[in-house]
């Protein structure tokens, strides 16, 4: 089909390493038809060429408005927990979530009394924040949304950084934006982990549509350091047998099969280790 081939090629973009804006990269793998690469000079792996316009199909197809339509007190638990961690950084009276998503982080924040703001450029999700409540939403980017300098006392974006164009003229931006000595709290895919190692490239988190910024604790460190965070924690969580979304465990080739029983075991004591496949991480902004 040259029609579709040549569509596709027109689709996409070479970019260079945006981390340290090279130009050098080694071929990882190429996973339905997406290269993944590595800068020869910073160690980022990102996907290149990647599809154009990220921030045009985040709009209307993006993941921001995907997670849960409810939750489960599980859930309200380990968010009411996050919160009370931020406590010791409430001066301001301000959170700003980058990718706020359906807004159920920012609620719970809210009833605590926080004045919440999101960033969010998701049609659905804009309206999903807005149903909850949460007015103070931001329809601008993470790498160029505006706020005032020094004006909030927290920042989170869970699983957002892998998405972005540019990662980092977001976390520049959300610099900008914390006050000195604030604090910024994210999660992303681990790359250097050991779910990516057993499973290879088939693993499913690769998605070279969608997640184009593959960190690993070393480039996560290089990234917050190059833009002025201090006192950066990374620590990791979570193993699993996945190669497709609801992939059965029994239909994993010989050789995986064997870790099965071994799974949840891994799972829990995982994060102890930096192979964990999430990776959450918080930095401070230095009072330079
Ligand atoms: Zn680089």
């Amino acid at each position: 089909m040259p029609e579709l081939t040549m569509n596709k090629e027109s689709r996409l973009t070479t970019v260079l390493c945006d981390l340290c804006g090279t130009d050098e990269q080694d071929l990882l793998f190429v996973k339905e038809g997406f290269r993944h690469v590595r800068c020869r000079n910073c160690g980022m792996v990102f996907v290149n060429p990647r599809l154009k316009g990220h921030v045009e199909v985040q709009k209307i197809t993006g993941t921001g408005a995907m997670g849960e339509d409810r939750l489960t007190s599980a859930h309200i638990r380990r968010i009411k927990k996050e919160l009370e961690g931020m406590e010791s950084f409430r001066k301001l009276n301000r959170i700003l979530e980058v990718g706020a998503g359906k807004g159920w982080f920012l609620l719970e924040a809210s009833k605590d009394g926080w004045e919440t703001w999101a960033i969010e450029i998701n049609s659905i999700a804009v309206q999903e924040l807005k149903a909850k409540g949460l007015a103070q939403v931001i329809v601008q980017p993470a790498e160029s949304f505006e706020a005032p300098n020094n004006f909030f006392d927290v920042a989170r974006a869970w699983d957002v950084i892998e998405h972005l164009e540019s990662p980092r003229k977001a976390i520049a931006n959300i610099h900008r934006a914390l006050r000195p000595g604030g604090l910024l709290r994210l999660s992303t895919t681990n790359f250097a982990s050991l779910s990516h190692w057993v499973n290879g490239p088939e693993w499913v988190y690769f998605n070279g549509a969608d997640h184009i910024h593959l960190f690993e604790p070393s480039t996560m460190t290089r990234l917050l350091e190059a833009y002025g965070f201090c006192k950066i924690r990374i620590r990791t969580k979570s193993f699993n047998l996945r190669r497709k979304l609801y992939y059965p465990e029994h239909d994993l080739p010989t050789g995986l099969n064997i870790l099965v029983p071994f799974r949840k075991l891994i799972d829990e004591t995982i994060r102890f280790t930096l192979y964990g496949h999430q990776m959450i991480v918080t930095a401070k902004k230095g009072h330079r």
